[in-house]
């Protein structure tokens, strides 16, 4: 263990061609052409190309790699690959290994059954993948991945990368307008982020013994075990053998490929742990954390165990989710969401963030239904995850500042100052503790915001292409408007205090999983309320929200619709599989389960009385009473269910079954659900057809 530790740094990128091994082995020439792509955005040239390719292929063969693939993100949320080898035949019957500029940069999959939302008529079926330099190659299972954007022929995003670079390539053009007013001229404004991954580690025999989890990831039945994580032994406690062996695995695997995987630690609910990496630019993010989802599952199979990314695989005990944490820095290394060391500085820190809190407030439903799909739905609102209503925490001494200067007061921290901007210095800002009860969806962390609204098996691209947008749109209006300012220290204290007292109503410090929350809200402060997906992805249709993401070339209309179309069409076909997972478990092992026990039941009472006809048998009676109700009950309720989805294709069309799923299905499966789980309290446990809640998240030890 401890020689293998001592060659971390050795091992730590060994899989990636990176700027290290781009430096070694590429031409003075064609690495700073590849670079100026890379950082600036510039066009690469066909030529730059074909070398790079030439080293890559060298590189990826020394390496064990024999075939290579284009490496992409389409709507389905999972990553696609289509594997190549890199033979090709010569003259006398042999092969060479081969690898052009041209298969570097572009790729046809066919990929005529990845949804697009009507983008791509399926017979046409070609799209085309387009290499990300910005994002390294990397060797994976002997296979070259190509990080690649999805395209289809017209040029429309087929992907989620390709969005996600546009995005942040609004934001900088925005940022860099707001600087430049601040006397500062970068080169590049960049979006980073760190997303904290949690998840749930089972025992692999029980997980392939349970029907629901098998094929809906999470458990659609069970009733709560005697202990679950109400004593709080679990969060951050000592790691299991089993669990620890796995992590180590796992970290090694992921450092192999460059990832900064940093951070691992238990969760709150049995059998909860998480991952967190060191944050790195947003793009480069969203590949590490598909990449790290896949490389968990693999590696926990390594170890008998399954790894759970769903929202929510137990009832009863928290579930998962993942923190996105974002700020924004120059290419001179500046974090603008840190408050600087000079007045001038912390009056442009205020202006940043002020544009994100506009961003939050203005475009709350765009951030809601970013990270809106069945499973989340579960999360959002049910007092273990933020409410699915959207707020910023500012923390005590943030929110101070900022009344202040809107009520223009002095500001009384440790000592009173009058804040006039770009004149006094502001304090600077720690991490506010009360963060630590972890209600805000995006609360201000020191000097970075972190969205806590997303849900654990999400793609992080869906949440940072909204925030990235919203804050460039903030970011256009100030620039527009200081631009042509005359005075503009005045014109800047304005702006921010307007921004203030516009959209105070965003700002709560407060517990966000109380009643109380919602109704001042929603009744009080007008903030919306999306509570399902069904709720909130028709909300990518209004216009306020189309004209913003279409203003900065994001997504063009076409992709808009698609988009929503695909989101909710995911929503349904989950929420239907999981449905007719129900019925099949039900009639098929549930019911007979029970009707074998009450048969048992039935059978020692006739015994009983062939002895002594004055024997109570209370134990039995009472039970098969009970069960017999529950059984009338599980009957009536699972027809309705069955109703409820054969019925789903009566709809005219996607927003109408969305709606019939959230009404008619989701609830008919929770009545279903409690009718069975309160026959397994009943049900000697001999007869129960699947493993128990307790056997599930106590399994790993
Ligand atoms: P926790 O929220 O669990 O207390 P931290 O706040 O220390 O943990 O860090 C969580 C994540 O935030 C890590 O992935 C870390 O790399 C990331 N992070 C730290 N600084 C920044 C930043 N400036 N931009 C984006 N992410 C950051
Ligand atoms: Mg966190």
């Amino acid at each position: 263990m401890e020689t293998e530790n001592t060659n971390i740094p050795e091992m730590f990128g060994s899989l990636v061609f990176n700027d290290r091994v781009m430096k070694e082995r590429l031409s003075e020439d064609v690495y700073a052409s590849l670079r100026k792509t890379i950082d600036e955005n510039v066009r690469l040239d066909d030529k730059v190309a074909e070398a790079v390719a030439e080293k890559m292929k060298e590189w990826a063969l020394e390496n064990g790699a024999t075939h290579f693939t284009h490496w992409f993100q389409p709507l389905t949320g999972v990553t696609a690959e289509k594997h190549d080898s890199f033979i090709e035949p010569t003259k006398n019957g042999g092969v060479m290994m081969e690898f052009s500029g041209k298969e570097l940069i572009k790729g046809e999959p066919d990929a005529s059954s990845f949804p697009s939302g009507g983008l791509r008529a399926t017979f046409e079926a070609r799209g085309y993948t387009a290499w990300d330099p910005t994002s390294y190659a990397f060797i994976k299972d002997h296979t070259l991945c190509i990080p690649t954007a999805f395209c289809s022929y017209s040029g429309e995003a087929l992907d989620k990368k390709t969005p996600l670079l546009r995005s942040m390539q609004a934001i900088n053009r925005q940022a860099k307008r707001v600087l430049k007013l601040f006397g500062n001229e970068v080169n590049h404004v960049n979006t980073s982020v760190g997303p904290e991954q949690e998840y749930f580690l089972i025992d692999q025999k029980l997980f392939n013994q349970r029907t629901d989890l098998v094929y809906t990831g999470r458990t659609l039945f069970g009733c709560r075990p005697p202990k679950g994580q109400e004593m709080d032994d679990h969060y951050f406690g000592v790691i299991k053998p089993r669990v620890a062996e796995f992590m180590q695995d796992l970290d090694r695997e992921l450092w192999k490929l460059g990832i900064l995987a940093k951070t691992e630690h238990n969760e709150v609910a049995p059998a909860q742990h998480e991952l967190a990496p060191i944050y790195t630019t947003t793009n480069i993010a969203a590949d590490h954390n598909q990449l790290t989802m896949e490389i968990m599952q693999k590696v926990a199979k390594r170890h008998g165990m399954v790894c759970l990314l769903h929202e929510k695989p137990f009832a009863g005990v928290n579930g998962s989710g993942k923190h996105n944490n974002w700020s924004l820095s120059t290419d001179t290394g500046v974090n603008l969401l840190s408050p600087g060391e000079t007045p001038y500085e912390n009056a442009q820190f205020l202006l940043f963030l002020c544009a994100v809190i506009q961003a939050v407030d203005d475009y709350q439903d765009l951030l809601r239904l970013s990270v809106a799909t069945a499973g989340n739905d579960h999360r959002l609102g049910a007092n273990e995850a933020p409410p699915a209503i959207i707020s910023v925490f500012l923390g005590d001494e943030l929110t101070g500042i900022l009344q202040a200067i809107k009520n223009d007061v002095p500001y009384e921290g440790k000592e009173k100052v009058q804040m006039k901007l770009g004149v006094h210095a502001l304090p600077r800002f720690f991490r506010d503790t009360t963060d630590r009860n972890r209600t805000s969806p995006f609360a201000f962390t020191g000097n970075k915001f972190e969205f806590r609204s997303l849900g654990s098996s999400n793609s992080i691209a869906c949440a940072n292409i909204m925030l990235n947008s919203a804050v460039a749109e903030s970011l256009r209006q100030y620039a527009d408007e200081l631009e042509k300012a005359e005075d503009f220290t005045t014109a800047l204290h304005d702006l921010i205090k307007d921004v203030i007292i516009k959209h105070e109503r965003i700002l709560f410090d407060g517990n966000g999983y109380g009643e109380e929350w919602v109704k001042e809200a929603t009744e009080v402060r007008g903030l919306s309320n999306l509570k399902t997906t069904a709720d909130a992805m028709p909300k990518l249709l209004d216009q306020k929200n189309m004209e913003m993401l279409i203003r900065h070339k994001v997504f063009n209309e076409a992709e808009i619709h698609s988009r929503c179309e695909i989101m909710l069409e995911n929503y349904c076909k989950t929420v239907n599989i999981e449905g007719l997972t129900m019925v099949d478990m039900v009639r098929k092992d549930y019911l007979p389960a029970i009707e074998e026990y009450l048969y048992t039941l039935s059978r020692a009472v006739d015994s009983m009385k062939s002895v002594n006809q004055n024997l109570k048998c209370r134990y039995e009676i009472s039970t098969m009473e009970k069960l017999t109700d529950l059984t009338d009950n599980i009957l009536t309720s699972v027809e309705e269910l069955e109703k409820s989805l054969a019925d789903l294709k009566n709809c005219k069309d996607i927003f109408e079954t969305s709606a019939a799923i959230r009404d008619l299905v989701l609830p008919n499966m929770s009545t279903l659900r409690s009718y069975v789980d309160a026959a397994e309290m009943l049900t000697s446990a001999k007869y129960w057809p699947y493993p128990s809640y307790g056997k599930l998240l106590f399994s790993v030890q």
